[in-house]
């Protein structure tokens, strides 16, 4: 078998504050030929994830920076084109973590076969994916239930839509903060919040306090910093945190100083819990299950915003910090 042509992108230099476009790489590669037990996959989808910025880094965390001058790598939905491995033969569609690139051979373990009936196939990165996984296992960890009120920060992404439609089929009342008056629109409109607001426009606390007078009962917190500390104050006694993520501080180059009404944490006794995906796989066929199944039943939306080429990658990623995308970021690559 003749050898592949393919495209990726490499980390050329680590950040330092925001990611520019000269902290990466396009290079040409050419992939060997197939060996024994390995399947060639072309992508179809990449995704960028706001955790990739921690990973350029040179800090360990829960999961090692990446290398520089190496292929960045991250969650992809491509099609198979050969197979030396029984598992998988050519035209099936498969999840890998082989993101940032055009091509490239795996072995089967390596490879999650998924069903091409589930159109489009990027929903695999979307709502039936991490982000989806990430916004199903943050209501369950605090228990959501029908009742509760809850607010969602970076709620037009791909992570707080997916946690705002699911809480709404919870039966929660939902409130919903974004970074445009269309993404207010979008949490509206399309995915059923029962209120949304534009944080750029004024103080997170007062616009919360003016849509949730009596206060709320549980924090997805997506973004940290203002909207963390406009939450500590909001919620009631024995109110829960979803520990999700922290977007505003995640290019800062100093660590910034924590919310300054922490003490809320102890007079109203509310639970604050972190959450990381991964640790939640094994109840990925339960995920599926359900939020599979509502989207099967058209009860929940996926949205996302597709940027196409592999050289279109490096900043659609960036775009992540600047809210340039209305649900999840994917880049189309064939
Ligand atoms: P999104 O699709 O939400 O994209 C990022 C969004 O963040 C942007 O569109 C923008 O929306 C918002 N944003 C960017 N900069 C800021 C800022 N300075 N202040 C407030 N908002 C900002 O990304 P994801 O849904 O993939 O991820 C959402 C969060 O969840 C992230 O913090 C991510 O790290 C975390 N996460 C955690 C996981 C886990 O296992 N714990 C797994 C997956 C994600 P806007 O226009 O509204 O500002």
């Amino acid at each position: 078998m003749s050898k592949t042509a393919s495209r990726e992108i490499r980390l050329a230099s680590r950040p330092n504050g925001l990611p520019t476009a000269a902290n990466f790489t396009l290079a040409r590669t050419e992939l060997p030929p197939l060996q024994n037990r390995q399947v060639l996959v072309r992508n179809l989808f990449m995704s960028v994830d706001p955790y990739m910025r921690g990973r350029m880094n040179d800090r360990k965390s829960y999961v090692p920076p990446f290398e520089l001058g190496q292929p960045l790598d991250g969650g992809a939905v491509g099609e198979v084109v050969a197979s030396r491995a029984r598992e998988f033969k050519p035209g099936d569609a498969v999840i890998s973590n082989f993101g940032w690139r055009e091509f490239f051979a795996a072995s089967p373990k390596e490879l999650r076969l998924v069903s091409r009936e589930v159109q489009p196939l990027s929903v695999y990165l979307g709502a039936l994916g991490m982000t989806g996984m990430t916004a199903w296992v943050g209501l369950n960890l605090v228990e959501v239930k029908a009742g509760d009120v809850v607010f969602i920060s970076g709620a037009a992404g791909a992570v707080g839509n997916v946690a705002g439609q699911l809480a709404k089929l919870r039966g929660c009342r939902v409130i919903g903060s974004a970074g445009s008056m269309e993404k207010v629109l979008f949490l509206r409109e399309e995915c059923g919040f029962d209120i949304a607001f534009d944080y750029t426009v004024g103080p997170v606390l007062e616009q919360l306090n003016l849509e949730a007078p009596d206060g709320i009962d549980v924090y997805f917190d997506n973004v940290g910093g203002e909207t963390l500390e406009a939450a500590l104050s909001a919620l009631r006694v024995h109110g829960r945190i979803i520990a999700c993520g922290s977007i505003s501080g995640y290019n800062e180059e100093k660590p910034r100083p924590g919310p300054s009404n922490l003490f809320n944490i102890i007079t109203k006794r509310l639970t604050m819990k972190g959450l990381i995906v991964r640790d939640w796989l094994d109840r990925q066929g339960e995920f599926e299950k359900e939020v599979g199944g509502y989207f099967r039943a058209g009860k929940l939306k996926n949205k996302e915003t597709v940027v196409e080429g592999i050289d279109q990658a490096v900043g659609a990623f960036i775009g992540l910090f600047h809210g340039h995308n209305v649900g999840k970021m994917v880049v189309k690559l064939a």
